[in-house]
């Protein structure tokens, strides 16, 4: 028997709203026993050349990834492109069409603020992002450093949810547009954390029917380290639609209580894991 692999295929480093830059995300995960980590950093796979350069010193099996943000009737889902080819051309479009809808929002955002007195909103923002283009993350930032939030939790409820005074739409391109490109750049789409979107059973059974049928291959079925409801439902509708599994902790930055690289339960041993691919290859 081998020993089953430590994966976790779902994190975030500087290059996007994550506090640590590409390279410590790896040594953390490494450190943790990680063998194999799939960096998805919001729409851009700018952090996976640092990333795979720094796996290379470990023992890591680094996968190319971005964590997409789709428009699917009313909702945004936010699908995971994972072993993607990133100089692909197509997926090289989609992702610059989805930084273009993240910056026009966090100007709509910044504006919003402005008009709640809270001067230099725009250039407090990026500053605050950093290279990365700004995120409701980095506006909840701005929200707490400048006194009208006292955490972040309380900026999304108060500020940043739809209908709250600082929300603003972005225009994020189709959830078929995004899987073909996923799939035209080699890589697998992955529906994340299926628990998040506020879906009834139903309208998640019908949301996973359109992302098989537009071409998706996987639902992250495990999202942290234990096994709850919605890790039986999402594995339940694998079964269903004969969909691989994913797991990714999500990990945006280090804390004492909250997602771990690596901290995750094992996948149901029914479904197989989308992760097999790259260990064959490898
Ligand atoms: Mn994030
Ligand atoms: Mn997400
Ligand atoms: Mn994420």
């Amino acid at each position: 028997m081998h020993r089953q692999p430590r994966v976790d295929l779902h994190c975030h480093s500087r290059a996007s709203d994550g506090d640590l830059t590409p390279a410590a995300v790896v040594e953390r995960a490494a450190g943790r026993g990680v063998d194999v980590l799939a960096l998805t950093d919001h729409d851009t796979v700018a952090g996976v050349a640092e990333a795979a350069a720094a796996a290379a010193g470990h023992a890591v099996t680094l996968i190319p990834g971005a964590e997409l943000s789709l428009a699917h009737r009313e909702a945004t889902l936010h699908v995971l492109a994972l072993g993607v080819d990133p100089n692909a051309p197509g997926l090289a479009r989609l992702l610059e069409q989805l930084q273009d809808a993240r910056r026009l929002r966090a100007r709509h955002m910044a504006e919003r603020l402005e008009r709640l007195r809270l001067a230099g909103a725009w250039e407090r923002l990026q500053a605050l992002a950093g290279d990365a283009v700004p995120t409701r993350v980095h506006v909840a930032d701005l929200l707490v450093e400048a006194d009208y939030s006292r955490d972040r939790r309380r900026a999304f409820r108060d500020y940043l949810r739809p209908g709250r005074p600082a929300y603003a739409e972005a225009p994020w391109s189709s959830l078929e547009d995004g899987i073909a490109a996923v799939r035209a750049a080699g890589g697998v789409a992955v529906l994340a954390h299926p628990g998040v979107y506020g879906l009834s059973a139903r309208a998640l059974g019908r949301v996973v029917d359109a992302f098989a049928a537009a071409g998706g291959e996987a639902l992250e079925v495990v999202t942290g380290p234990r096994r709850d409801p919605i890790t039986a439902r999402a594995a339940s509708h694998a079964r269903r639609r004969g969909l691989l599994g994913s797991a990714g902790s999500d990990f945006h930055r280090p804390l004492e209580r909250g997602p771990e690289l690596g901290a995750l339960a094992a996948l149901p041993p029914d479904i197989p894991p989308v992760w097999e691919r790259w260990l064959a290859a490898g």
